[in-house]
């Protein structure tokens, strides 16, 4: 369900895209190939608890497309995995890779569990098990994981160790297999901010165009790597960030609070609630608890949900009081929320250009692994800086163009490299 109607946003785009490249039948041809991902590799990993028994876990590979290089995308921990939602999210990854014009294709994985429920050993044991089970499907030629919701770079070097140690190699190419890695284990400087850096890179480009003044008020959903990075780089930027939120609640003030802080806090708390920080300072009197559903309700100039898929959908949309939307997380938006948005004007920034930076980075790793070099973040930063510029101004010459919304576009921009290679096939 979820698949489908992704899908269906996606071919919308079809008679534009027909009409800019003519060629009817080859177009029909490359959805229908499109609508089904190459192959979908369903694993059960059986975990030996610390209590002695034995759990099985269903975990998923599903490689979408490589018309443009090895399948790429994350590996995410969730107890609600499923092969429909996995499936919409290696699709995405097709196009996320296409639109920022990397030789990648798309992939994604999971595994239907709570690692809160694991315990370190266990985790290690269920990652590296997973390994294991889809070994022969993976490689920086093949398909290349890397982190997503709940995985993280200790567990990509869990990966990669196990990966190294069944191939009997201590070739440092073959880390290239997974990216996301520990900076000691030939990961990228950079990489772990990636995602929250392109999310200001694509933001400011954004604002810029259209000539918003700053401060401009932001409410953000998700406190994990995205969400965190994001506002750290943001409130350098001088947006005012009046609402933050983790899956337990969220913190409100008109003040605008200071990421940094809140981090620190949220550190000693283990919650973001109660994590009043603005300026220099932590006090109760600066802000107020707020709930998630109160948090994308709020009347801001930019919303960003940087959390899960669908937490905006047919029950919120019309509440939104957002002007501009940024989706960091994959899909955070139901097909029907989407439509719903548009029709009131909302501007909304697509996922698979706001939170590109990632994806970005890691083909960055990739190089560096492959080239055994090392880059300074500085030169990441560049880099991505470049790539994504390149992505949005492609994005908003077609928007112009065919006037088009921003997803729309970006699927245009995405699908005409796919096209150009697939007439090359
Ligand atoms: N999980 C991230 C995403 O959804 C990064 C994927 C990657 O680096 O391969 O874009």
């Amino acid at each position: 369900m979820i698949f489908e109607n992704t899908f269906k946003k996606f071919l919308e785009v079809k008679e534009f895209f027909k009409n800019l490249v003519g060629d009817n039948k080859v177009v029909e041809d490359l959805f229908k190939i499109l609508e089904k991902p190459q192959r979908e590799i369903k694993v059960y990993l059986p975990l030996k608890r610390e209590n002695g028994e034995i759990e099985i876990f269903e975990g998923y590979r599903i490689q979408h497309n490589n018309f443009l290089g090895p399948y790429k995308g994350g590996i995410r921990y969730f107890p609600e995995v499923s092969e429909d939602e996995i499936k919409t999210l290696a699709f995405l990854m097709t196009v996320k890779c296409a639109l920022v014009n990397l030789p990648l294709g798309g992939a994604k994985g999971g595994i239907k569990v709570d690692p809160k429920n694991l315990s370190e050993k266990e985790l290690e044991n269920l990652s590296r098990e997973y390994v294991r089970k889809i070994y022969d499907f993976i490689g920086p030629d093949k398909d290349i994981p890397a982190p997503d919701v709940n995985t993280n770079a200790k567990i990509m070097d869990w990966m990669a160790d196990e990966y190294l140690k069944i191939s009997n190699s201590k070739d440092i190419k073959l880390k290239a297999t997974f990216t996301g890695k520990s900076i000691e284990n030939n990961g990228s400087e950079g990489r772990e901010e990636a995602t929250g850096k392109g999310g200001e890179i694509i933001l400011e480009r954004f604002v810029e165009k259209i000539g918003l003044k700053k401060p401009l008020t932001v409410a953000i959903q998700g406190f994990g790597n995205v969400g965190y990075n994001l506002a750290k780089f943001l409130y350098r930027k001088n947006y005012k960030l009046i609402a933050l939120s983790d899956s337990k609640g969220g913190i409100y003030s008109e003040e605008g609070f200071n990421p940094e802080l809140v981090m620190e806090c949220k550190k000693e708390r283990g919650v973001i609630a109660g994590c009043y920080c603005v300026g220099s300072v932590c006090d109760i009197r600066l802000g107020k608890d707020i709930s998630n559903e109160e948090l994308l309700e709020l009347d801001v100039d930019i919303l960003v949900p940087a959390a899960l898929e669908n937490v905006i959908n047919e029950k919120n949309a019309e509440k939104i009081k957002a002007k501009i939307i940024l989706e960091m997380a994959n899909n955070p938006l139901t097909e029907e929320a989407d439509e719903i948005l548009n029709k009131k004007g909302v501007i909304i920034i697509p996922d698979i250009l706001a939170n590109s930076g990632g994806v970005t980075v890691s083909y960055f790793e990739i190089l560096q692994n492959l080239n055994n070099e090392k880059w300074s973040k500085e030169k990441v930063f560049e880099e991505l800086e470049k790539y994504l510029s390149k992505a949005f101004d492609e994005v908003w010459e077609i928007k112009e163009k065919l006037n088009v919304d921003l997803r729309k576009a970006s699927f245009i921009v995405a699908l005409r490299r796919i096209y150009q290679r697939y007439m090359l096939i």
